[in-house]
């Protein structure tokens, strides 16, 4: 047994062997404390390394649970974070909604920023360790605060998580409020690995994806966003545009679309315009 027939493993599974072979690199450096310099350097594995190893490619080849649960951390942003199935998985795509939002925060010099169902923290962690704010973080899901506790500790930065049902539980207004919600449309198909994680991070109850855009716009405008303040979302796939309208519907201004890596427009951001 050597690492390109646990790769092989992967691959017939159905993975792609780019991604099979970066996750067999994962595997290895965390299960058996390898550096990726000693991938690259090809230092040999001994017999029980490789064994684990090996196990782990089966059960994610028999499986099909994601790879970041399997080892228990996802990297995002420059840090590990830790993961379990009660937390979506941080994305790529993500680190550019957060780094859109970081933009925004430095230009206007921003104080109080609200990361809505936040999940893992990450988006939360990453503003409190990239920009000099107060960062304030909600979820639903008691045992998703669980893990962004844990997380915002092992990264050595405050944030100040709530349990919350969107605003249910805030009583304030902030400068920026950023939120990456459920977005992917009741009964669309999606991969096997999806089912792993938590369905109410995923999917929304109606077939645009766009209900909790529109209640976070709604709701939160008056009451919880300062004059001038913003609203930064990641959307998915053909919803940058429908956001928009929302935004303007509500009297937003400077509505900016970035698109991701993948050139698919990921994150929007507006500006309220009014005081109220
Ligand atoms: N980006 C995720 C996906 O498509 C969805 C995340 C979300 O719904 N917020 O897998």
């Amino acid at each position: 047994m050597n690492i390109q027939e646990i790769v092989e493993i992967l691959v017939r599974s159905g993975i792609e062997p780019n991604e099979a072979s970066k996750e067999v690199k994962m595997l290895i450096e965390h299960f058996c404390n390898y550096t990726a310099k000693d991938i690259i350097l090809g230092t040999p594995l001994d017999y029980e390394k490789l064994e684990i190893v090996k196990q782990k490619a089966q059960l994610r080849a028999n499986t099909r649970k994601p790879i970041q649960y399997i080892i228990g951390q996802s990297y995002f942003m420059g840090d590990f974070y830790e993961v379990n199935e009660d937390v979506l998985i941080p994305r790529d795509e993500t680190e550019i909604v957060v780094n859109h939002a970081l933009k925004i925060i430095k230009n206007n010099g921003f104080k109080k920023v609200l990361d809505i169902g936040t999940g893992s923290g990450c988006i939360a962690c990453a503003i409190s360790k990239y920009a000099k704010v107060d960062v304030c973080a909600v979820d639903i899901s008691d045992s998703a605060l669980k893990i962004a506790k844990k997380n915002a500790k092992k990264l050595g930065v405050g944030v100040n998580f709530i349990n919350s049902d969107l605003f249910s539980n805030i009583n304030e207004k902030f400068d920026l409020i950023i939120s990456n919600p459920p977005y992917i449309p009741k009964g669309t198909k999606v991969q096997r690995e999806l089912g792993y994680e938590p369905q109410n991070a995923l999917f929304t109850s109606e077939e645009t994806g766009c209900e909790f855009y529109k209640k976070i716009i709604e709701d939160g405008v008056d009451k919880f966003l300062n004059k001038n303040g913003y609203i930064v979302f990641e959307v998915g796939i053909s919803q940058s545009e429908l956001v928009k309208q929302y935004f303007e519907n509500n009297g937003f201004v400077d509505i900016v679309i970035e698109n991701d890596l993948a050139n698919i427009p990921r994150a929007i951001s507006a500006k309220k315009s009014y005081n109220k």
